[in-house]
C-alpha cells in the first residue's frame, strides 16, 4: 500500500498505539496517533486522514462518541474499532453506528493490515462512486441544458425544420415549418411524415438517405418545391449514430418566394430594357456600317477613325444586350433545349472556320485536332455552337498577337471531351472559380483594351450543365489556358427528354 495514506491510531494505551505504528509504518502508511477521542477529532479537523483505528473504550471520548461526531463531519473516513474479546457485542453495536469493521485485541499483524487495506479500498470505491454520480448528474444537467437550448434555437429559426427517425416518423418539427405548410394544429409527435408533408419528392429523398443510397461526407439533397404560392428550397440530410449508422434525417425548408419574385422582376426588366435598346442600336450600327463603307459619301481619315471607334463601342453594347437577353432566357427556363444527335466534330469545325478570320487578324494560328470517329452527343446545336464560339473567341481575345490556339476533342467510354487551349495571358489560380460568375472580368493590365461583358462564361456554364456536362479550367499565368468541356455521349443522355435551359 502506498505511503500516501494516513492511518490515525486512537487508543489510551501507549503500547497499542506503538504496536500499531510498528505494524503499519513498514507497510508504507503514515501513522498519526491520539490518546483519546477528543484528540482524534482535533487531528481529523486539521489533517487529511484516510483510515481511523479507534479503541472502543477510552476515558475521554470513546469510540461511540467519535463515531457520532465523525458521521456528520468526516463521513468518508472509514473507522475500524479496536476491541477486546469481552466487548465484541459493543463493537457490533459500533458497526451499527457506522463503523467500517472491528479488530480484536490482541490482533494479528496480517489481520490488522488486511482490515486497513480493505477500508482504504472501500473508501476509494466510495469516492469513485461519488465522482461517477456527480459526473452523471452533471451530464444530465448539461443534456437538459443542451436540449432546452436546441429547442429554443430550432423554434426561433426563420427556416422550417423537420426531423424524422429511421422509421420515417416525424420526431421534431418547429413552429416555422408548421406555419409554412399552413398546419394550424400540428399533428402529435411522433407522427407519420404524410401528416406533415405529403410531397412525393421529399419522401423519396428521405427514403434514399435512410437506405444509405447516397453517400458522402457532406451529403445533403436539395430540391425546390412550389406549394400554393410559396417557393421552397428543401434541403435534407441524414444524421448518424456513433457507428455511422443512419438514425434519421433533418429537413430544412427555406422560403425563397421573395427571391423568385425579385428574379422574375429582374428578368422582366432586363428583357424589356434590352428589347427596347436592341432595335434602335442595331439600326444605328447598320447606318454606321453604311457610312463606313463609303455608301453615304467620302469620309476623311479623322471621320473614319471616330466612326470606327463609335461603331466598336456600339457593337460592344449590342453584345452586352444580346448576352443579357440570352442569360435572362436561360435563367428563366424559357430557352428550350433541342436534343438532336449532334456531330460535335462538325460543329467545332464550323465554329473554328467562322472565327479563323478573326484569329488571322491577330496573326494567331488556329489548329483543330479531331479524331476520325467522334461519338455523337444529344444536344442543342445552337447552344453547343454558342459554347465553342465563346471559348474560342476568349482564347483568341486573351492571346497576344502571333499566338496559337488549339481545339481538340477525344472520346472516352461514355463522354466526349473537347479542349480549347491557348498560349495567352493565363488566369491566376484564385481568379479561376470567379470567372464563371456573371459580369466577372479579371483585372489584368493586358486585358484593359479587350472588350467583353463578363457574361460569356456564365452562359457557357449554364448551357453545358443543362446538357449534364461539366467544364474545367487549367491555367498558368503568362503561359496559357485550357478549358475542358465534358459532354455525355448520346447513349448517356436519354434521360434529358424534358431538359430545358
Ligand atoms: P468576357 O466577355 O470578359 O470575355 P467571359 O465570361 O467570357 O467574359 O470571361 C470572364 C473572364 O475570364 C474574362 O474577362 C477573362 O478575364 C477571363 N478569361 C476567359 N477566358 C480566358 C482565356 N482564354 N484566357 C485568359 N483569361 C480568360
Amino acid at each position: 500500500m502506498s505511503d500516501r495514506y494516513t492511518v490515525l491510531v486512537v487508543d489510551d494505551e501507549k503500547v497499542i498505539r506503538d504496536g500499531c505504528t510498528l505494524i503499519l509504518q513498514p507497510e508504507g502508511y503514515l501513522v498519526r496517533t491520539a490518546a483519546n477521542g477528543r484528540e482524534a477529532i482535533e487531528i481529523l479537523e486539521t489533517e487529511p486522514v484516510n483510515v481511523v483505528l479507534c479503541d472502543l473504550k477510552m476515558p475521554v471520548m470513546g469510540a461511540i462518541e467519535v463515531l457520532e461526531e465523525a458521521r456528520e463531519r468526516f463521513a468518508e473516513v472509514p473507522i475500524i474499532i479496536i476491541t477486546g474479546h469481552g466487548t465484541v457485542d459493543d463493537a457490533v453495536a459500533c458497526m451499527k453506528k457506522g463503523a467500517y469493521d472491528f479488530v480484536t485485541k490482541p490482533f494479528r499483524i496480517d489481520h490488522l493490515t488486511l482490515c486497513v487495506r480493505r477500508a482504504l479500498e472501500k473508501q476509494l470505491l466510495e469516492r469513485q462512486a461519488r465522482q461517477l454520480q456527480e459526473e452523471q448528474a452533471r451530464n444530465l444537467y448539461n443534456l437538459a441544458l443542451e436540449q432546452s437550448r436546441l429547442h429554443t434555437i430550432v423554434n426561433c429559426m426563420a427556416d422550417g425544420v423537420l426531423v424524422t427517425n429511421r422509421e420515417m416518423e416525424v420526431v421534431l418539427c418547429n413552429h416555422t415549418f408548421t406555419q409554412l405548410l399552413g398546419l394550424n394544429t400540428p399533428p402529435p409527435l411522433p407522427g407519420p411524415l404524410s401528416a406533415y408533408f405529403d410531397d412525393a419528392a421529399l419522401k423519396e429523398a428521405i427514403q434514399t438517405l435512410l437506405a444509405g443510397g447516397e453517400t458522402g461526407p457532406n451529403l445533403c439533397l436539395t430540391q425546390e418545391i412550389t406549394r400554393d404560392r410559396l417557393h421552397l428550397r428543401v434541403m435534407t440530410a441524414p444524421f448518424y449514430g456513433p457507428d455511422r449508422e443512419t438514425l434519421g434525417t433533418v429537413t430544412v425548408l427555406h422560403d425563397i418566394t421573395g427571391f423568385k419574385e425579385l428574379d422574375r422582376l429582374k428578368s422582366d426588366f432586363v428583357n424589356l430594357v434590352s428589347h427596347e435598346l436592341r432595335s434602335p442600336l442595331s439600326s444605328i450600327i447598320m447606318q454606321h456600317k453604311v457610312i463606313l463603307e463609303g455608301l453615304a459619301g467620302d469620309l476623311t481619315d479623322k471621320q473614319r477613325e471616330m466612326l470606327t471607334r463609335a461603331h466598336d463601342k456600339m457593337q460592344g453594347l449590342l453584345d452586352l444586350i444580346n448576352d443579357l437577353l440570352d442569360l435572362a432566357k436561360i435563367e428563366s427556363g424559357h430557352r428550350h433545349l433541342e436534343q438532336v444527335p449532334l456531330d460535335l466534330g462538325e460543329v467545332i469545325n464550323e465554329v473554328a472556320e467562322f472565327l479563323r478570320v478573326k484569329a488571322e487578324e491577330q496573326n494567331i494560328s488556329l489548329e483543330v485536332s479531331l479524331p476520325p470517329e467522334l461519338p455523337r452527343i444529344l444536344a442543342d446545336r445552337r447552344g453547343i455552337e454558342e459554347v465553342f464560339t465563346n471559348l474560342l473567341t476568349n482564347a483568341i481575345k486573351y492571346s497576344p498577337d502571333g499566338g496559337a490556339v488549339r481545339i481538340a476533342a477525344v472520346s472516352h467510354v461514355d463522354y466526349v471531351e473537347a479542349a480549347v487551349s491557348d498560349q495567352g495571358i493565363g488566369i491566376e489560380e484564385d481568379e479561376i472559380p470567379k470567372i464563371f460568375d456573371k459580369f466577372y472580368r479579371v483585372k489584368h493590365p493586358k486585358t484593359r483594351q479587350v472588350l467583353g461583358t463578363g457574361l460569356g462564361l456564365a452562359i457557357v456554364k449554364n448551357i453545358i450543365e443543362a446538357h449534364r456536362g461539366s467544364i474545367k479550367v487549367e491555367s498558368q499565368l503568362g503561359k496559357g489556358t485550357t478549358f475542358k468541356v465534358l459532354l455525355p455521349a448520346a447513349a448517356e443522355v436519354r434521360s434529358m427528354s424534358d431538359a430545358r435551359v
